[in-house]
């Protein structure tokens, strides 16, 4: 690749990159297509190729289930202090190659590079998460059953599946895998497209430090050929999707019809409720900051901002003053706040539903549009403020870029309301000094998560799932994910 000098890569990413085209990762060792066939990843904020990856075929992928499927013998048959000392080692590793790993990503998904530092630092915190809380799980519960010996016991699954989207390559991962793996079952990844490389990168460290091989296996390819074929194989145990409602329908049906338990984490249309008694300013500033994060490529993201009429002009104003403020650059320069989207797709899709939108009777009250950064042919756009209709597609459909549609309400009620007229029902948030206000509004979103006075807000220990069309059986972070990645046996024993 040929990156502007000024942005230094490290040398162990230069060398990763050096050595492509990127096979996936089965078994302990590169897994090409036999069809030769790739596809090219782009750093979003040059546009340049940083590598190719392979398209393996839905053959390759069933054969990667085979092998998670051998490997899980004797993956489960470790003591769990065996499998946690394994795991925390790789923790160790990634945390340790945090830099570089963040910079494979900040190139492949445009993020921030701080940002993807920080991504990097929750894979760990993760599965140090899991590995603590999997030393907890007993595997023997005792029932008291009169006239019987009774108990249940827990045992993992087998081999897990678990599909990727391109916003959060890495930490998804470790979302996903970490309670999985803690749990006992092994586990094959479907990265995005787009995003493939951290994926192998954490599957090569994988065996380095020791992971067995077959426990962590990685198969790249296209969704419609790949993922189908991944979601659609009988001998997966569980399949976990994240990514569009509409593929994840797919995923469903596709397991649905093997009997598959899935866990499907969505797209969204978060709101925010902002009430009259807050510090308009700050509230402002932090929406902005929610909708620029990840240049809006956020699943949970508040993208419909539902502000009391009564503050409403100023909360618009120092909108546009702290937007205005919001510097677009490449992910990897130090000074940038918002990086591209990720691909030219992505950026047509932002700028189709604005001008849908605006088509449509909604009105731009600020930005919008592409934007260029000086000597880089990147997925840059400006981030938009939208107002109009509350029917408008740019109000009902989730844009998954920088822009939020923002209306008045008087009444809590209303607020309410119009932040529960959506199909989503991923994540909310409700702004007010009056705390039990707070706790009234919060509890009534019908979403799987509400904030107060913060959005986006993650913690290990609280669930995080969508509800309608934002998911389905999710709640990852959570004890409850941990415990989903085992089955019950139900033993019995009549007492005489
Ligand atoms: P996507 O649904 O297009 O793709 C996601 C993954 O599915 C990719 O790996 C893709 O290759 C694969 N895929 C595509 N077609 C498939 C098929 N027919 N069968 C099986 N797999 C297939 O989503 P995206 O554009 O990559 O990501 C954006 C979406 O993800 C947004 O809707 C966003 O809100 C959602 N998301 C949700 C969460 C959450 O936790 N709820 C987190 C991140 C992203």
């Amino acid at each position: 690749m040929s990156l502007p000098s000024q942005f230094k890569l490290l040398p162990e990413v230069v060398q990763f990159l050096s050595g492509g085209p990127f096979a996936g990762f089965v078994g302990g060792k590169d897994y090409p297509s036999s069809s030769g066939v790739l596809i090219a990843t782009f750093d979003p904020g040059s546009s340049e190729k940083i590598g190719d990856i392979h398209d393996l075929s839905p053959a390759e992928v069933a054969g990667a289930v085979d092998v998670a499927n051998q490997a899980f013998v004797q993956w489960a048959a470790l003591s769990q202090k065996e499998r946690g000392a394994i795991l925390l080692k790789l923790a160790d590793a990634v945390e340790s190659r945090k830099a570089i790993i963040a910079q494979i990503e900040a190139l492949e998904a445009g993020k921030i590079e701080a940002q993807a530092q920080g991504d990097v630092q929750n894979f760990v915190d993760t599965m140090r998460y899991f590995v603590k809380l999997a030393e907890g799980v007993h595997t023997r519960t005792k029932l008291d059953v009169p006239g019987h010996e009774a108990w249940v016991h827990k045992a993992p699954w087998g081999a897990c599946g678990f599909i990727f989207p391109w916003n959060f390559p890495f930490l998804l991962i470790g979302w996903g895998i970490s309670p999985a793996l803690a749990a006992g079952n092994t586990v094959v990844i479907k990265p995005a497209e787009d995003t493939s490389l951290s994926a192998i990168y954490l599957a090569r460290l994988a065996k380095e430090v020791g992971v067995p091989d077959g426990v962590i296996n990685v198969v790249t390819g296209r969704g419609q050929t790949a993922g189908a074929a991944l979601s659609a194989n009988p001998r997966i145990k569980r399949m976990s999707f994240t990514g569009s409602p509409e593929v994840g329908q797919m995923v469903a049906e596709a397991c649905g019809r093997n009997l598959v338990p899935v866990k499907l984490e969505l797209g969204g249309k978060g709101a925010a409720v902002v009430f009259d008694d807050v510090d308009v300013n700050a509230v402002a500033d932090k929406l902005v900051g929610a909708i620029t994060f990840h240049t809006g490529q956020v699943c949970c993201d508040a993208t419909r901002w539902f502000v009391h009429s009564k503050i409403y002009d100023q909360f618009i104003e120092r909108c546009k003053e702290s937007l205005s403020q919001v510097k677009i650059g490449h992910p990897l320069d130090p000074t940038s706040q918002m990086g591209p989207v990720v691909n030219p797709r992505q950026r047509a899709r932002v700028l189709g539903y604005q001008e849908r939108g605006q088509a449509t009777g909604a009105q731009c009250i600020y930005g919008g549009g592409a934007a260029t950064v000086p000597g880089l042919n990147g997925n840059y756009v400006k981030p938009a403020l939208l107002t109009g209709p509350l029917d408008n597609v740019a109000a009902r459909e989730e844009i998954f870029g920088p822009v939020a549609y923002v209306a008045k309400f008087d009444t809590e009620a209303q607020g309410i309301a119009m932040a529960n007229d959506t199909d989503y029902g991923l994540a909310n948030s409700v702004w007010t000094n009056d705390n039990a206000r707070a706790a009234r509004v919060a509890e009534a979103m019908v979403v799987g998560n509400s904030w107060i006075n913060a959005h986006n807000v993650f913690a290990h220990g609280v669930p995080y799932g969508g509800v309608k069309k934002s998911g389905l059986g999710g709640g990852v972070l959570s004890p409850d994910v941990l415990m989903d990645y085992y089955r019950s046996t139900s033993v019995v024993r009549p007492i005489q």
